[in-house]
């Protein structure tokens, strides 16, 4: 574990940069409101809506800027990630694109359509079994054999500043917001958009949202240190994490004001909203940010003219899984 006191945080400097490399690569999302939303809740949201990244959700952001950071050495030996969510598609595609390697490690178990789309990135899978195997060693273990750079799935200084990318955009479209949900899961994204949120709204208020059963970050932030748990059952799957990143956690306690949590069933609330009146297919995970905004305005209505903003993070569901979420009552 490194001190914090020799740990260099990312700065909105490193979120410019970022933007400035992935120009061109990322899509610039849609930012979208809703008069339903509006005139149920009292407020005016901005939804950023990263379901409409490429391949699906913000971890593109992240995955390309660390890699276009490469050496060329780095290049010709390529990128080696474990994950079996988004970031595994995110840093495939960010490899191909870039034309370098890349060998994304997953469980032997992971779902056959994620296990497809990695491979389809061009990406060579290395299967392992999560019962018997340690992912971490066999990963640091082919990545020395190989010579390839690891890409970590939030705890990385160019992954939080391509993240930030997001925020970023916001801002620049709607100006200075009374308040930002974020989806939280080892807050990358959390911690990128509290960087941008703090350079071009000071007075914004930056919210992390975590599910109810995964409450790591808030545990964290109320006792000053990083607190692990074991794998929470939630169906939000991208923020299945155990513990906030050194990195995220020292942006996170300096730049956010609060963290809250939702349960699985304000999750698929949310997510009926988006596809009934906003026609938009997002992921559970993809909830947690609009979710914990319509608990606070239920628990303290919002003063007159709020403007708050929304990080819609990602819309890769299985959709025979969305079919059965959305018609539970
Ligand atoms: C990874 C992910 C998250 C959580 O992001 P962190 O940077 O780990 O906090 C949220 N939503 C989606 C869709 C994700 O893929």
């Amino acid at each position: 574990m490194k001190a914090c006191s020799t740990m260099q945080l990312p700065t909105y400097d490193d979120v410019i940069a970022a933007a400035a490399r992935i120009e061109g690569h990322a899509h610039r999302t849609p930012v979208l409101q809703s008069a339903t939303a509006q005139a149920r809740w009292g407020a005016q949201f901005f939804f950023k809506c990263e379901n409409f990244q490429r391949m699906g959700a913000f971890k593109f952001r992240g995955a390309f800027n660390a890699l276009s950071k490469f050496d060329a050495a780095q290049r010709k030996a390529g990128a080696i990630a474990f994950s079996s969510g988004n970031h595994a598609q995110a840093v495939a595609l960010s490899a191909r694109m870039l034309g370098m390697p890349a060998v994304i490690v997953m469980p032997q178990d992971a779902p056959a359509a994620k296990l497809a789309a990695t491979r389809g990135y061009g990406a060579e899978v290395v299967l392992y079994d999560r019962f018997t195997e340690d992912r971490e060693a066999l990963t640091q273990r082919l990545a020395a054999e190989r010579g390839m750079t690891l890409v970590p799935p939030y705890d990385h200084p160019d992954v939080i500043a391509g993240q930030g990318t997001a925020a970023k955009e916001l801002f620049e479209e709607t100006g200075a917001l009374d308040r930002l949900y974020i989806c939280l899961g080892g807050g990358g994204l959390t911690s990128g958009s509290a960087l941008a949120a703090r350079a071009l709204a000071p007075k914004c208020k930056v919210y992390g949202v975590e599910p109810e059963a995964g409450d790591d970050g808030l545990q964290s932030l109320r006792a000053g240190r990083i607190v692990r748990i074991a794998t929470p059952k939630t169906i939000a799957d991208g923020a299945q994490t155990q513990y906030l990143g050194e990195y995220t956690f020292g942006i996170i306690r300096r730049d956010v004001d609060d963290i809250l949590t939702v349960s699985d069933a304000q999750l698929v609330e949310a997510m009926r909203f988006f596809a009934e009146r906003m026609k938009m297919v997002v992921e559970p995970t993809g909830c947690l940010s609009f979710a914990g905004a319509c608990k606070a305005l239920e628990e303290k209505p919002p003063a007159k003219g709020e403007r708050i903003g929304i990080i819609v993070s990602g819309g890769n569901v299985d959709l025979a899984r969305y079919a059965e979420l959305l018609a539970a009552r």
